[in-house]
């Protein structure tokens, strides 16, 4: 099939424009087909867009889409076609990928640590006008590598975002103690920063996968005792990442809430009209854009050893212990009514920590050359590949199919695993 390429886990092939959706083959289509032994990305660019646009819509302020968490280009085009024209970088190599996408596009460099390559060619090369910053030495190098360090000329566009610290917090991935700075910190950063900065924000990031909405709203306060403690006059708060999406038994509460909380605690702050709000989402606008077929390649009691595992796109399910949504796919037999059962994974290098525990709810009945499509990849999925022991190829194509798991409904009631939501 002409639609289908090889390619292996680092190297990022650009392809032909998505087919207007309805024109994609189904997921189910390509297996009988491709009969595939090696792991088939399925894209779905139409949940993308859907998603983005959801964001988009939803968010009063601008949206930068965090390219780390899948930096496909036919899903930065369907972030795009969503209506997203922020992108949230951090590092060269995504600073060229979304520029070359997208020339119009307005890019941020939005990692506190910096090679002084990395700052000066983002400035003077690729436009970039906005940088992140948690420390003075961080400070210092920006100034000097974009040119802006011996005479403040906040005409020369630069955007200066300075990062505080949050405590320890309750998202499924705290990333609190490597990023940060304190607040005294911050508020000293800020004052050395403003006389530089067109731009001057706060941001914070309160971890992947967040699911209490007051997260936000109590590193709000935070972001605003700096903003205070500094005395200086700040045009964005930058309220991060960590927008959840639904996995088997993890519903968040709809994405409403999380707005809601953020721009009433946003509003409380009392910060100058024109102040304005940014948000850095990635799991949200691309967790249902792909899913993974992989192959049973041998069963043993409840365990399957399948063609893709923990350093491949399932990373997530292994240490982290992440459930996607999953489902036996066998296209040439008969439809099966055995009941489900609970099995683990094993992915296929021989390291004993490349296992999956689940448990993911199968047919009884599966065993080896049956296909299991694994959803919710879009998100930290085939961007966290690696080519240990040689397992680095797969295939990827584009369908129409909706996502396994379908997106949180913007007004469903909330259940949340009560679990997560303790403190
Ligand atoms: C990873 C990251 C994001 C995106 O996080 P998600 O959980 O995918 O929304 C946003 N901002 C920063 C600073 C990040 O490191």
């Amino acid at each position: 099939m002409s639609h289908l390429g090889a390619r292996t886990a680092v190297s990022v092939l650009r392809r032909d424009l998505p087919l207007h959706s309805a024109l994609l083959p189904a997921v189910d289509d390509v297996v009988a087909v491709e009969q595939p032994s090696e792991p088939l990305h399925a894209l779905r660019p139409a949940a993308v867009v859907q998603a983005s646009r959801a964001f988009v819509n939803g968010f009063d302020g601008d949206v930068l889409y965090a390219v780390k968490c899948n930096p496909d280009p036919s899903l930065l085009r369907a972030v795009w076609d969503g209506g997203v024209r922020h992108f949230d970088c951090a590092s060269p190599n995504e600073v060229a990928l979304v520029r070359g996408l997208f020339p119009r596009a307005a890019i941020h460099f939005m990692h506190p640590v910096k090679s002084r390559q990395a700052i000066r060619e983002a400035w003077e090369r690729f436009g970039v006008r906005d940088f992140v910053l948690d420390s003075a030495s961080e400070l210092a190098k920006i100034l000097q590598e974009t040119g802006n360090d011996v005479i403040p000329a906040p005409e020369r566009g630069l955007g200066l975002v300075v990062r505080i610290a949050l405590p320890k917090g309750e998202a499924l991935l705290d990333l609190s103690g490597k990023f940060g700075a304190p607040l005294d910190e911050a508020a000293a950063l800020l004052r050395a920063a403003r006389p530089f900065a067109a731009r001057l924000g706060v941001s914070f990031h309160v971890g992947s996968q967040c699911m209490d909405p007051t997260a936000w709203s109590r590193a709000m306060e935070l972001a605003g005792a700096a903003i205070r403690a500094s005395g200086m006059r700040v045009d964005i708060v930058d309220v991060g990442g960590g927008f959840p999406v639904a996995y088997p038994d993890l519903t968040p509460p709809p994405m409403g809430t999380y707005f809601a909380e953020i721009e009433r605690s946003f509003e409380s702050l009392g910060l100058p009209a024109g102040t304005r709000l940014w948000a850095e989402p990635g799991r949200a606008l691309v967790a249902g854009g792909a899913s993974v077929v992989v192959q049973v390649q041998m069963r043993r009691g409840t365990s399957l050893y399948i063609n893709d595992g923990v350093y491949g796109s399932l990373s997530d399910a292994g240490a982290l212990g992440f459930r996607y949504p999953v489902r036996r796919m066998r296209p040439q037999a008969p439809a099966s009514d055995a009941s489900l059962a609970a099995f683990s994974f094993f992915g296929p290098t021989c390291d004993s920590a490349d296992v999956m525990h689940g448990p993911f709810l199968l047919p009884d009945d599966i065993e080896e050359g049956d296909w299991i499509e694994i959803g919710q990849l879009g998100a930290y999925g085939a961007c966290l590949r690696t080519s240990f022991n040689g397992f680095d190829r797969t295939h990827t194509v584009e369908v129409r199919d909706p996502p396994l798991l379908q997106g949180v409904a913007p007004v469903a009631p909330a259940t949340v695993a009560p679990e997560l939501l303790a403190a």
